[in-house]
């Protein structure tokens, strides 16, 4: 019912010319899939993956958005700007961001309602610090981001929406939440959803996992069923490595 979606988070790595490269060579490698493929780059490469892969299967988008619509706000990127690029998705609140640019549950909404407001699709990344996670607090600490980002957030269709648990602590560490961990946070995040959009919206948005997945731990992370696939940050990098994560999906 699910559609799994792979979405590669390429964070500040690669220049244009280096994924103009890597682009023509997924694209050669690239099997027909079942499932989805997104890739998240930096903004001065999204003209290139628009090249690449307008009108293909893969899908492409940025790592974040401006709050702002349009204006004299040097140095920010609007969601009009990324919908004329061809952008399907774009991540809000990835916990990079809530640390080192102070983004509050706040301005991860309003980012997310311009995101709405294009037509894109917001990858939601919420998850809890390790702290947290030893204080037994993860799921209300988790669900509250949830809950904040989304208040008064009007959405009739599942496709709106994709969220992304990423526990903080396993973000680039090599250290991946255990699978059921991750299918607890998974089902407490759908029926928070389900609360809010009903049982049938809640059943079709695909909630993804992100932490440290590699081809060695995905197979198990995507048999847990509230798993719809990944939000993929090292192992993305390596064309080797993504195309066997996508080849694990299927
Ligand atoms: C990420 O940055 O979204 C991420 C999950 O990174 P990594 O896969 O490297 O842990």
């Amino acid at each position: 019912m699910r559609r799994l979606l792979i979405a590669g988070n390429w964070k500040m790595h690669k220049t244009p010319s280096e994924a103009r490269v890597w682009f023509r060579e997924l694209k050669r490698l690239l099997p027909p899939l079942a499932s989805e493929v997104a890739l998240l780059p930096a903004f001065p490469i999204l003209p290139y993956a628009r090249e690449a892969f307008q009108d293909t299967q893969v899908a492409y988008g940025a790592q974040d958005v401006s709050a702002h619509r349009e204006g004299a706000y040097t140095g920010e990127v609007s969601a009009r700007m990324l919908a004329d690029l061809g952008c399907r998705y774009t991540i809000v609140g990835h916990s990079e961001r809530r640390k080192h640019h102070q983004e509050t549950d706040a301005l991860v909404r309003e980012k997310l309602l311009r995101l709405l407001e294009e037509g894109i699709t917001p990858i939601l990344c919420v998850g809890e610090p390790l702290e947290v996670r030893e204080r037994g607090e993860a799921v209300p600490y988790t669900l509250g981001q949830l809950a904040a980002a989304l208040e008064g957030v009007d959405l009739q269709d599942p496709r709106q929406l994709v969220v992304a648990y990423e526990p903080v602590w396993a973000i680039g560490t090599g250290k991946n939440a255990a699978p059921l961990d991750a299918e607890e946070m998974h089902q407490a995040i759908r029926s928070a959803l389900s609360k809010r959009y009903g049982e049938g919206f809640a059943a079709r948005v695909r909630i993804l996992y992100g932490g440290s997945v590699n081809p060695g731990n995905f197979a198990s992370l995507l048999s847990m069923p509230n798993v719809d696939g990944g939000l993929v940050g090292g192992a993305s990098l390596e064309l080797e490595s993504f195309l066997a994560l996508v080849k694990l999906a299927g």
